[in-house]
């Protein structure tokens, strides 16, 4: 278990208030702002990457790193207009955003990307596997576009995705955003 107090602020927003996501991982959820962040110290942490804010950038290096290919499916919780998706959708892979604020949601299908309207719980990421078949890589970037409970989130993904599938967030780690991959079984292992 995580040692609970007494935790920093939140590093975006300053709230007091946060939760674990996964067993083992220092991940926290800020029930402020949403975001995730880790109170580690990036040096030690050298294997995980900076999640590019760039879109093009993003989905590059997501595919690079996970050698998706057209056969692939990826998920974006909180999807937003669909910029990163798309991005993705151009380098091969099919893509599916869940993003629940409609309006944003119909950028995205003018952006070309499939998109659900709806936050992500497990009942949602059953739903995808079902519908559009199960993912190989699922990107979260924080708690606005999630329906369950934080400690609940890997468990959602986990019946979302294929065997070996991932479920990467975008984690404030020293105030940079970082991709940490997190697991559903213990020891959670940071990244790959
Ligand atoms: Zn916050």
């Amino acid at each position: 278990m995580l040692p609970i107090h007494p935790l920093p602020p939140c590093p975006s927003c300053g709230g007091p208030d946060a939760e674990p996501v996964a067993p083992d991982s220092g991940v926290l959820a800020c029930r402020g702002c949403g975001r995730f962040w880790a109170a580690v110290d990036p040096t030690n942490r050298p294997e995980l990457p900076e999640a590019a804010a760039d879109p093009a950038a993003f989905a590059a290096g997501l595919v690079r790193r996970y050698r998706l290919t057209r056969d692939d499916l990826v998920v974006e919780v909180g999807s937003g207009g669909g910029e990163r998706l798309r991005a993705v959708k151009g380098l091969g892979p099919r893509a599916l955003g869940v993003e629940p604020e409609l309006r944003v949601m119909a950028k995205a299908f003018h952006a070309g990307v499939d998109t659900i309207g709806t936050r992500f719980c497990a009942g949602i990421g059953e739903y995808v596997a079902r519908r559009y078949g199960p993912a190989r890589v699922l990107v979260v970037r924080g708690l606005r576009a999630v329906g369950c409970e934080p400690a609940d989130l890997v468990a959602a993904a986990a019946g979302c995705l294929v065997p070996g599938g991932v479920l990467v967030a975008e984690v404030l780690v020293g105030g940079v955003a970082r991709l940490v991959e997190l697991h559903p079984v213990a020891p959670a292992r940071i990244a790959a």
